[in-house]
This record gives C-alpha cells, sequence and structure tokens, in this order.
C-alpha cells in the first residue's frame, strides 16, 4: 500500500508567499489544499500548479466557516490583504480575516488534530521604541489609526493562538513576518518593492514617502520559505521573527533599485503616510539558534532576480 500523502491546507495560498508555499509543500511531497477568495491573489500565481494532482484549488473566504473533507496534518493561515495601499482599501475583510479567518482556521486544525502556523507580521511591533526588534517586545500601536486594522487583527490573531494552544492543546506555530519581496507580488500593490521597481523600470520618478529616512530590511521570499518550513518543523509555540536583518534606509533602497534596473529616474518625496514606522529589523537571535535558520540572499541578488521578473510579467 502507498504510503497517504500528509495533507496542507495553505489559507492566501494564491498570494505572493502563499503561492511560493504550495510549490514548497508539493515538492516536498504533500497535497496542497490551497484556500484563497482572491481579494488580493491572482490564479496566474498558482496556474502551473492546475495540473499537479497533489494540488486543489478552493476558492473561499475563510472568514466564513471553512470546511475541508478528510483528513489535515497540517494547516498555514496565510490568508490577509498585506500591503498598507491593500489593507487600507479593505480595512474590515482585514480584520475579519485576522480574527474570524484566524478562529476558522483554528477550529480546523482543532478539529482535525493538525499542526497550525499563522503568518503574524513586524506591524506587531507598530511603530517601534526598541530596535532592533526581539520577539519580547511588546509593540508600539495605534489601534485606531489607519494600520490598526491590520495591526490589531494580527495582534489577535497571535493572541486567539495562543489560547487555543493553551487551552485545546492545539500544536501551534507563530511566525512573524518582516518585509518580504521577490516574483509575484502585484506590481501595483502599493509596497515600497513593486512600486520602485515599476517606477524605474517605466522611467517615471520614485515616489519615496517622507524624507526617506526611515528603514526597512528586505527578505527574499526564498529565505523566508525556507524559515517558514523549518518553524513548521520545529518545537517552539512562541512567536518567532523571519525576517532579513540588513537595513536600509528608504532613500538607500530607492537608490539601489533605479541602479540595479539601469533606470533614468529620479526621486520625488511624497507625504509619510500616518503612522508609518520609523525603523525596522529583526533581531532573528532566536531563529537562528533554534531554527538554524539565516537569510542568504543578499538584497542586490535579490532584487535583481525580481526586476528581472518583474521585466518578464510586467502586467500593469
Ligand atoms: P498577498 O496579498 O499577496 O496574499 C494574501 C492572500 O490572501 C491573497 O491571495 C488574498 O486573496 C488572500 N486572502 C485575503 N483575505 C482572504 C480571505 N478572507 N479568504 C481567503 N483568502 C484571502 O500578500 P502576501 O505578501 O503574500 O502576504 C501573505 C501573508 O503573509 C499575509 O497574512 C501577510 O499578513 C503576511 N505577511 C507578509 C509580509 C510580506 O512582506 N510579504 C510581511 C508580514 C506578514
Ligand atoms: N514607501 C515609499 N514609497 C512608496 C511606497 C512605500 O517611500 O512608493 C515607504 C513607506 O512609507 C514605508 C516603506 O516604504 O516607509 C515600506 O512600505 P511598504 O508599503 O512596502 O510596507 P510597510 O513596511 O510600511 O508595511
Amino acid at each position: 500500500m502507498p504510503k497517504r500523502k500528509k495533507i496542507i491546507v495553505i489559507t492566501g495560498g494564491a498570494g505572493f508567499l502563499g503561492s511560493h508555499l504550495c510549490d514548497r509543500f508539493v515538492e516536498e511531497g504533500l497535497k496542497v489544499l490551497c484556500v484563497d477568495n482572491l481579494i488580493t491573489g491572482n490564479l496566474r500565481n498558482i496556474k502551473h500548479l492546475s495540473k499537479e494532482k497533489a494540488f486543489e484549488f478552493i476558492k473561499h473566504d475563510v472568514s466564513k466557516e471553512l470546511h475541508i473533507k478528510g483528513p489535515v496534518n497540517y494547516v498555514l493561515h496565510f490568508a490577509s490583504p498585506a500591503s498598507p495601499v491593500d489593507y487600507l482599501k479593505h480595512p474590515i475583510p482585514t480584520l475579519k480575516v485576522g480574527s474570524l479567518g484566524a478562529h476558522n482556521t483554528l477550529g480546523l486544525a482543532k478539529l482535525k488534530k493538525a499542526r497550525y502556523l499563522i503568518a503574524s507580521t513586524s506591524e506587531v511591533y507598530g511603530d517601534p521604541e526598541v530596535h532592533p526588534q526581539k520577539e519580547t517586545y511588546w509593540g508600539h500601536v495605534n489601534p485606531v489609526g489607519p494600520r490598526g486594522c491590520y495591526d490589531e487583527a494580527k495582534r489577535f490573531a497571535e493572541a486567539i493562538t495562543m489560547a487555543y494552544h493553551r487551552y485545546h492543546k492545539i500544536d501551534t506555530r507563530i511566525l512573524r513576518i518582516f518585509n518580504t519581496y521577490g516574483p509575484r507580488m502585484r506590481i501595483q500593490d502599493g509596497r515600497v518593492v513593486p512600486n520602485f521597481i515599476y517606477q524605474a523600470l517605466h522611467n517615471k520618478s520614485l515616489t519615496v514617502y517622507g524624507n526617506g529616512r526611515q528603514t526597512r530590511s528586505f527578505c527574499y521570499y526564498s529565505d523566508l520559505v525556507d524559515g517558514i518550513f523549518r518553524l513548521l518543523h520545529s518545537k517552539i509555540h512562541s512567536p518567532v521573527n523571519v525576517g532579513n536583518p540588513d537595513e536600509f534606509t528608504i532613500l538607500e533602497f530607492a537608490k539601489l533599485v533605479i541602479k540595479a534596473s539601469g533606470s533614468k529616474s529620479k526621486i520625488v518625496y511624497k507625504p509619510l503616510p500616518t503612522d508609518d514606522p520609523r525603523q525596522r529589523k529583526p533581531d532573528i537571535t532566536l531563529a537562528k539558534k533554534y531554527l538554524k535558520w539565516k537569510p542568504k540572499v543578499k538584497l542586490q541578488q535579490g532584487l535583481q532576480e525580481t526586476i528581472h521578473w518583474f521585466k518578464e510579467n510586467l502586467i500593469d
């Protein structure tokens, strides 16, 4: 008798990160059930998997009850708008998918006795007063500001995940993702990486918000996927930061994109969005120690690959 494939449910599987996770788990020999309502995702991201027997797409809003027939071994909850432009456009679906969506997917994990992993975010630290950010820092979030819909939904998602772990003994993992980029981001999703690349490839001015002195640390998707895989197979139930600690100001980043794309673009300054975090850099001591993980791809290399991909796949 051939052994039954393990089954993994990936919510948000038609999005940027979710689709790369679908690829990874199909490669690892699992059966992947990708659940997505396509609010910010696209079937293009998973088209190449459609002929795989080990892959199934289920169009569903996970803020509503989720029923899956048969066994499930793992549930990965990645569904949520992630770009500030997207979650400002969809504040209520964002709050719902972080809260009701987490509740429904935890319920599924409980029913199926599956291991659960939630995609949380560096945004739980808000505009951090501790730098770099360690997992023990509780954060500095404005609950009623425009970003509150995302930050508080993710904070709730972490809280309910820990409650299910403590009360129902669910085998959970909490992943705090820092800015991650790469192929399959939507070119117009509003995040800084696709925005700058789009502008540079069209020789338009790069729109730096504020004075450009705010910082971010950019992780290439392949490193992140590897970190997720290791966290899922670890025994750590408390939150773990996964991101690249190489920190850049947004102005430095704009200049890097112009150089890497050979563009003639200039830089223009636009107003800084409300509550835009001034600094962000993960402390990855925990991931290094317990997951034996650290990022391998330098920003210059990841940017080259991403720019190349956007050139081949420029869809307005
Ligand atoms: P994305 O927008 O490309 O993907 C999100 C996916 O979730 C989309 O396919 C969307 O259609 C789907 N979705 C949203 N609401 C849904 C719902 N109610 N039901 C079913 N599907 C739904 O974004 P991404 O960058 O791939 O982010 C994926 C996850 O990782 C998100 O949870 C995000 O908060 C988290 N994250 C990402 C980053 C990053 O830098 N990319 C950083 C921190 C956290
Ligand atoms: N940003 C910018 N120009 C843009 C888009 C974003 O200067 O066209 C800045 C934004 O203000 C923030 C940083 O780049 O300081 C990262 O923004 P992003 O939307 O990628 O995500 P965030 O890290 O804020 O969640």
